[in-house]
């Protein structure tokens, strides 16, 4: 059965859902997951192409982790979403609310509004994944948000220089005391050079800020977004690419996806 809404401020969806988060510094822990539609970017690796464009329905989880969902559509309704997050709020059970994509903060409006409530009423910390590279709508849900992982995003995989963006948004994080760390996807073909100026670019902000390597999971052939398959890189390469960017950042540690070893979301 497909519900309808047209209350305001609505948010275009993808998913709530209850799952293991698997990459980061949050890694294994329980979240309360809000995957929001639309991105503006265009990863040769994403594994979330079908979040680009606005779906006309969003999939909602009924009980955590049943994976019950009830199809809803698009946009969604502010208090609808507080109803969504309120149900599979149950005792004891989430660490955070994940707000994932897609690129969430093309919702900053929505976020605005949506986050305080949903803070006084779950009293959970408030997680955000992003590109980082939007730092003018970071700065309208700061004060909301308890950590922050920025997903840098290489110019040689995001076909986009952002280098100004994302140092602007890892410097807003920093300044605000969050836990804020950087995510950075590498693949068989990464370039050293860039994994470098990316270290040299966290350093100055502050080399306290943890870096994630993130080994690229391959896509099935169906899914492929490039001619070429994007390759996991060879073990030789990790270990070279770690230790280059240790020289800057003391906390480089890398962690393949592992919610897709468990199968999870
Ligand atoms: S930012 Fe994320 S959702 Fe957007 S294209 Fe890149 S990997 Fe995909």
């Amino acid at each position: 059965m497909t519900v309808k809404t047209t209350v305001q401020p609505t948010a275009r969806l993808i998913e709530v859902f209850s799952a293991i988060q698997g990459e980061g510094l949050n890694v294994g822990t329980r979240q309360l997951f809000i995957r929001f539609a639309l991105c503006d970017l265009r990863c040769h690796f994403c594994d979330s192409a079908h979040t680009w464009n606005a779906p006309a329905t969003c999939r909602i989880e009924l009980t955590p982790g049943l994976r019950d969902f009830e199809i809803h559509s698009n946009p969604v309704s502010l208090p609808i979403l507080i109803q969504w997050v309120e149900r599979q709020n149950l005792p004891c059970l989430h660490d955070s609310i994940s707000l994932t994509g897609g690129e969430p903060l093309l919702h900053a409006a929505f976020l605005k509004e949506f986050l305080p409530q949903v803070r006084s009423l779950t009293n959970l910390p408030i997680y955000l994944e992003s590109g980082g590279h939007r730092p003018e709508q970071l700065a309208m849900v700061l004060p909301y948000l308890d950590s922050v992982g920025m997903d840098l995003k290489l110019p040689s995989v995001s076909g986009e220089s952002l280098w100004t963006e994302h140092t602007n948004f890892l410097q807003l994080c920093f300044n605000t005391h969050l836990e804020v760390f950087v995510k950075i996807i590498i693949s068989d073909n990464t370039d050293p050079a860039e994994l470098e100026r990316s270290a040299a670019m966290v350093a100055d902000v502050s080399p306290d800020i943890p870096i994630f390597l993130q080994p690229v999971t391959p896509l099935a052939a169906s899914e492929q977004l490039t001619e070429t398959p994007v390759l996991a890189p060879a073990p030789e390469k990790v270990l070279m690419w770690q230790a280059l960017m240790k020289q800057f950042v003391p906390q480089v540690r890398v962690i393949p996806q592992t919610h897709k070893m468990l199968n999870q979301l």
